[in-house]
C-alpha cells in the first residue's frame, strides 16, 4: 500500500472547506479538517500532516499567526496558504513568515491541486518510496532489507545506521551536523550538550562497510566546521 499524504485544511467557509475535502480526498490524500484558527493551530502543531492548507482569515487566530507558530517548531512543515487578499504585500509576508506558497481566492482547483503536489515534491514526500539509497557512481543500498551488494559481497547494516544513512540521503543538499543526527536520528533533545562522539563512531563504522578506503571516503564525506554530507541520487 502506497501511504496518503496527509492534507489538513483550515477554512472557516462551509462551502470552501467542503469543497477541499471532496476535491483532496478524490485526489488520493487523506484530509482532516478545522473550522477556527484555535483547532487548526492545535491540529497544525500536532506534526501529523504532510501539508496544511491554511485560510488567513479565520475566528479566533489569523493563518498568519498560525503559519509563524507553525515555522518555530518545524521548519521544515509544508503550508499552502489560502487566501482572498492577494496585494503584493500580502502575498509577501505570507511568503516571509514561512508559507511554501500562496494561493489567491477565488482559486482554481486544479492549480491548486498542483501547486499542493508540487509543493509535495520539494518537501520529499513520494508517493512510490524507492527502497535503495543510490550512492554516486556507487552501489545501492536497500533499505528494507537492510543490506548493499558491495564487491560481490553482501554487506548489512543494522537499523541505526540504516537510519544515519535515510537521514542524510533525505538531505543530501548539504552537510548534516552532528547534532542534527543525534537529534533526528538519536531523538536526543536539541540542545543537550553530548557528546557527539557517538556519531563520529557511527559513521566509521559506515565507512568502514561502504567505501574501498574509509580515510578516502567517496560516498559518505566530512565537511569541515559543517558535518556529514552524502553523496547519493534522487531516486
Ligand atoms: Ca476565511
Amino acid at each position: 500500500m502506497e501511504p496518503k499524504p496527509k492534507l489538513l485544511v483550515v477554512e472557516d467557509e462551509l462551502a470552501i472547506r467542503t469543497g477541499l475535502v471532496d476535491v483532496f480526498t478524490f485526489h488520493g490524500f487523506e484530509v482532516d479538517f478545522a473550522e477556527d484558527g484555535e483547532i487548526g493551530l492545535n491540529k497544525a502543531l500536532s506534526g501529523n500532516f504532510d501539508m496544511i492548507l491554511l485560510d488567513v482569515m479565520l475566528p479566533k487566530k489569523n493563518g498568519y499567526d498560525i503559519c509563524s507558530a507553525i515555522r518555530e517548531q518545524d521548519r521544515q512543515q509544508p503550508v499552502i496558504m489560502l487566501t482572498a487578499r492577494n496585494t503584493d504585500e500580502d502575498i509577501i509576508h505570507g511568503l516571509s513568515l514561512g508559507a511554501d506558497d500562496y494561493v489567491a481566492k477565488p482559486f482554481s482547483i486544479t492549480q491548486l491541486v498542483l501547486r499542493v503536489q508540487a509543493v509535495l515534491r520539494r518537501s520529499g514526500f513520494d508517493n512510490k518510496p524507492d527502497n535503495h539509497i543510490h550512492l554516486s557512481n556507487g552501489p545501492s543500498i536497500d533499505t528494507v532489507n537492510l543490506c548493499a551488494e558491495i564487491d560481490n559481497e553482501t554487506i548489512a547494516f543494522t537499523k541505526r545506521e540504516m537510519e544515519i544513512l535515510q537521514y542524510l540521503h533525505r538531505h543530501n543538499d548539504r552537510p548534516v551536523p552532528r547534532e542534527e543526527l543525534l537529534h533526528k536520528v538519536w531523538g536526543y533533545e536539541q540542545d543537550l550538550n553530548i557528546e557527539t562522539r557517538t556519531v563520529d563512531i557511527h559513521i566509521a563504522k559506515l565507512r568502514r562497510k561502504l567505501e574501498s578506503d574509509p580515510k578516502q571516503p567517496a560516498f559518505l564525506q566530512t565537511v569541515r566546521g559543517g558535518g556529514y554530507k552524502l553523496l547519493s541520487g534522487q531516486g
